[in-house]
């Protein structure tokens, strides 16, 4: 059985969450959301988001987050992460698990998913605001473990011009589905047929475990000179390609045949 991971991008439809130098909690919510449950599902998890939209199961904001909980609750998820964007003139990032004595696998999964994510926003000068407990909706009524996540301060200017940038974006959703995946056991269940892991790739960081079946091909397309990263160690491999892109990686591989077989 695959495990089941539920992603609550935080707020929306007529609740916008916090807002801030141009942007909605509810907007960069979805769409950290989405790019780990692409991640998460490459990885072999059933991901399920509370909102793949812009709407919310009530309008009414408490019967909006029970809602939330019980969604994960009915699909007896393995675990529950929410994704915020703080306010309140702070900065950097902040994780909460449910403030009782029997929440020791919520612990054990808050260490390791909020190290995955702080290392990022230090990476980019952003503190680690530490492992807190609330007594938040969607954290008391889950039935599993769970987090709620708060990705940075969107009143806080250099907070959102990271919120603003879809690499970071990107950065931060990996560091959720490497957390979540390590903390539920993703692919513990059922080893591959090869026992002796392969190393990831060779010139990219952003080439994370569940990737391995196209680490090969992202690194001798590297090689050989036909597709490259974005100049920063990042390959991106879960953006989408443009027209353009497709144009330049086409073209470069004909040349790099006609090279090899001499006809050019
Ligand atoms: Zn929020």
């Amino acid at each position: 059985m695959a495990k089941i991971i539920v992603l609550d991008p935080g707020h929306g439809g007529p609740d916008s969450g916090a807002v801030g130098n141009g942007l909605r909690e509810k907007d960069v919510t979805l769409a950290i959301a989405q790019r780990a449950a692409r991640l998460l599902r490459t990885m072999g998890a059933d991901v399920r988001l509370t909102r793949n939209d812009d709407r919310v199961f009530s309008e009414d904001k408490a019967t909006d987050l029970n809602e939330r909980a019980d969604f994960a609750n009915k699909l007896h998820a393995d675990y529950f992460i929410s994704i915020h964007i703080n306010a309140g003139r702070g900065t950097g990032f902040e994780s909460y698990i449910a403030p009782s004595v029997a929440n020791q696998e919520a612990a054990r999964h808050q260490n390791i998913v909020h190290g995955e994510v702080a290392g990022v926003f230090q990476g980019t000068g952003l503190p680690d605001r530490g492992k807190k407990t609330a007594n938040f909706a969607v954290l008391r009524r889950t039935s599993m473990p769970a987090i709620l996540l708060e990705c940075g301060f969107i009143d806080q200017v250099e907070d959102a011009s990271r919120l603003k940038n879809l690499a970071f974006l990107d950065n931060v959703a990996q560091a959720i589905a490497r957390g979540a995946a390590r903390a539920v056991g993703l692919g513990a269940a059922s080893p591959a047929p090869n026992p002796v892991p392969k190393s990831l790739s060779k010139y990219y960081k952003d080439i994370i475990p569940g990737m391995e079946w196209g680490t090969d091909s992202v690194d001798a397309l590297y090689e050989r000179g036909i597709m490259r990263g974005d100049g920063q160690g990042n390959f991106r491999p879960t953006e989408t390609m443009t027209r353009l892109e497709a144009a330049v990686a086409i073209n470069n591989a004909i040349e790099y045949i006609l090279k090899q077989t001499g006809k050019s």
